[in-house]
């Protein structure tokens, strides 16, 4: 299976032109190659001008490639229209052509005040509006702390919460995990290579026997660069990288998605 990338942009650049230029340089250019598929996730409002770009026939982006070029974005609200103030719905990224959304993310859950149960009716909104899902999980620094099965208990319970009353076809084929542990966010640490593929493993296990989700794919993010990354997807078990601050510099993230394409 492809590996994916998913350039978690957040809340940067700061204007629209900043947006418009790091979109192009990070997809202007071709790759001949067949092992990654890419997700770029700006900020809700720059969205429809980079569709635009994506979709215009003069852009040579990646997608003209053999490399797969889709948006996401980073969150979405539950409801599909009505009286939410500020909130986005998945009727609404549905209708721009946008594939992907990120659910739960644990800059969300802290700023947000994001609960799993919030995080759970969004991501059978999503599913019902046949929107790929991004599901971050991952545990704080004091529960690694205290050791792996902490660590993976936790993880345990953000899934059963966030995925109550799903199973199956519900989810197979559009349910991403993505094993973020929030003390390797924006923090330059990075889980290494083990601590991630054991993570990854016992998710897959999860999704297997408590989802009956045939071929799970689970995603490692955390400080991954293109110094980093190889370590992490030559392992066939972890199928691809959410990357947050180095999908800012389209030389690096370039790098990353070159690296990736190399890996059999
Ligand atoms: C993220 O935004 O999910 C992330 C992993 O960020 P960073 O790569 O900056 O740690």
């Amino acid at each position: 299976m492809k590996k994916l990338i998913i350039a978690n942009w957040k809340m940067n650049p700061p204007t629209l032109k900043k947006a418009k230029e790091l979109f192009s340089a990070t997809t202007n250019y071709r790759l001949q190659a067949k092992n990654a598929e890419i997700v770029i996730v700006p900020p809700f409002i720059y969205l429809s001008e980079l569709l635009k770009i994506k979709n215009s026939p003069k852009q040579s982006t990646l997608a003209t490639g053999q490399i797969k070029l889709k948006i996401g974005a980073q969150n979405i609200f539950w409801a599909t229209e009505g009286a939410y103030t500020g909130e986005i719905s998945p009727k609404m990224l549905k209708d721009l052509y946008v594939d992907y959304a990120i659910i739960g993310h644990s800059e969300r859950r802290k700023y947000a005040a994001e609960t799993d149960e919030m995080i759970n009716k969004k991501v059978i909104a999503a599913l019902k509006e046949s929107l790929k899902v991004i599901l971050c999980v991952g545990e704080p620094l004091e529960i690694r702390k205290k050791g792996k099965k902490a660590a993976m208990d936790f993880v345990k319970n953000q899934l059963q919460k966030d995925l109550k009353g799903l199973k199956g076809k519900l989810l197979s084929n559009k349910l991403i995990i993505a094993y973020e542990p929030i003390w390797a966010i924006g923090t330059g640490i990075s889980a290494t290579p083990e601590t991630a593929l054991e993570t990854i493993k016992y998710i897959k296990k999860l999704l297997i026997t408590n989802y009956q989700l045939l071929t799970p794919r689970v995603l490692y993010g955390g400080s991954v660069d293109s110094k980093n990354i190889k370590g992490f997807l030559q392992h066939n078990e972890i199928d691809g990288a959410l990357v947050g601050g180095a999908s800012l510099n389209a030389k690096e993230f370039k790098k990353i998605v070159e690296l990736t394409n190399k890996i059999n």
